[in-house]
């Protein structure tokens, strides 16, 4: 069965950079029916924040990307410490005694002499003696996983296609930092191992860590997941956008964008496939596949996504928004109004305008007696059918008026707008007693 996870840290808000690879790994997993993991990557007890552990899975449930299980990594510990144990005793990871100060140094030696700034594996040099001198002066070991240099690293990326990296050209990664605390990368291939992932599917910034993490699954004697690398997002301007940043379900919600927007967009952007109005996401689950992922980034575009938002709102039923709407608000109004809306808020003025008060300017003297007239239709119309078309069919008649003076001032009288929804599902709502009493209002003065 398929397994994937997002493993996000606590140390901030999701943004849509990783809202976009939590879509990912859900999609992967309902189209292949397997499983979708939360995993919170919380090793570093100083920057981790629960509420933002609150807020990814809140953010989460509000785009509809359910975990089929969560995880923890600072719940984990005793397991890496001894797959650690593990690693140290066969050898592939090992004490290091440099502070940030010599290997700063020595990377300065190293660009200065025009060489690749890769750990020299000085460390690794060390006798025992040596060992136990650093340690009797209070020097406390950071630990290194040690790469076997003997045969390139090669994979498969199910976006990316066959990657080789030569580990020799890699230093060898510092996992574990002298106070006892683990860096990001062998926890989250101990874990990878535990949870039974099979897929890892994350963005194209982690591919050179992935070239590391595959000597670590062989070191740990696992079978290696299939990796996916997505390309990166980019704003609207093409370049790399701090606003990116920025972007997360908060201001999603603020500027009245539905999950099934943000979702229907981030599934298909940077792929081969086109951005389509959905609001069921089965039709995009069923089509998922990696190889029509692209190369180049993909792009953000916030006008394209308030664009679909509009347009998967004019598809959406009112049972999804029911408990969105003003009080009294039914279906037929929903429906009447839903081709007009941009978010779901403004269904309420349009609400207002079918209730009433409304604010109608005052009319044209042209069309005062036009509208004492329509007042007078309205009043004889058999309203049980289609009463717009009735209205306007009996106004042409009687008056000769066609096209925008027949409509307009009706509109502007019984709306207060120069636009909005097709009258004809609106007249109904408004109703015999309020068209009348709004195309007479103005004209007693
Ligand atoms: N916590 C890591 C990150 O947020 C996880 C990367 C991964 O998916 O392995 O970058």
């Amino acid at each position: 069965m398929t397994v994937t996870r997002f493993a996000p840290s606590p140390t901030g808000r999701l943004h849509v950079g990783n809202i976009r690879t939590a879509l990912h790994n859900w999609m992967y997993a309902q189209s292949t029916g397997g499983r979708f993991l939360l995993r919170i990557d919380d090793t570093d007890a100083e920057r981790s924040e629960e509420h933002y552990v609150e807020a990814i899975r809140a953010d989460l449930q509000w785009l509809g990307l359910i975990p089929d299980a969560e995880m923890r990594q600072s719940q984990r510990f005793a397991l890496y410490e001894s797959r650690f144990a593990e690693l140290v005793a066969s050898g592939r990871v090992y004490p290091a005694y440099e502070s940030a100060q010599e290997l700063d140094l020595k990377r300065k030696i190293q660009l200065g002499r025009g060489l690749p700034p890769v750990y020299d594996r000085a460390a690794l040099a060390l006798g025992d003696d040596d060992r136990a001198r650093l340690e009797a002066d209070g020097v406390q070991p950071h630990w290194r996983f040690r790469l076997d240099h003997g045969a390139t690293i090669r994979w498969d990326d199910a976006v990316r296609g066959p990657q080789s990296f030569e580990p020799a050209t890699m230093s060898d990664p510092v996992i574990r930092r002298a106070d006892g605390s683990w860096l990001y990368m062998l926890p989250s291939v101990i874990d990878d191992i535990d949870m039974g992932v099979t897929q890892v599917v994350r963005g194209e910034d982690h591919v050179s860590n992935t070239a590391l993490q595959i000597q670590m699954f062989e070191a740990l004697g696992a079978a290696l997941p299939r990796f996916a690398h997505a390309a990166l997002l980019t704003g609207n301007e093409g370049k790399l956008s701090k606003r990116l940043g920025s972007l997360g379900v908060d201001h999603f919600r603020g500027e009245g964008i539905e999950p099934q927007a943000v979702r229907a967009l981030l599934a298909r952007i940077g792929t081969s496939d086109p951005v389509e109005p959905v609001v069921d996401m089965a039709p995009l689950i069923t089509g998922f596949d990696f190889s029509r992922f692209g190369r180049a980034p993909a792009r953000f575009d916030e006008a394209e996504l308030a664009q679909l938002n509009a347009r998967i709102l004019h598809q959406t039923p009112f049972d999804a928004v029911a408990d969105r709407l003003p009080h009294g608000m039914g279906e037929a109004e929903w429906e009447a109004v839903r081709p007009n809306l941009s978010t779901v808020a403004e269904a309420a003025d349009w609400w207002r305008v079918i209730e009433g008060p409304i604010d109608a300017p005052e009319p044209a003297e042209d069309d005062r007696a036009y509208l004492a007239q329509a007042a007078q239709a309205a009043d004889r119309l058999d309203w049980s059918h289609d009463p717009w078309h009735a209205l306007t069919a009996a106004l042409k008649d009687m008056t000769g008026r066609k096209g925008k003076a027949l409509f307009l001032p009706l509109r502007l009288a019984l709306t207060g707008r120069a636009q909005g929804p097709d009258m004809a599902a609106l007249l109904p709502l408004i109703g015999r007693e309020r068209t009348i009493a709004r195309l007479s209002a103005g004209l007693t003065a």
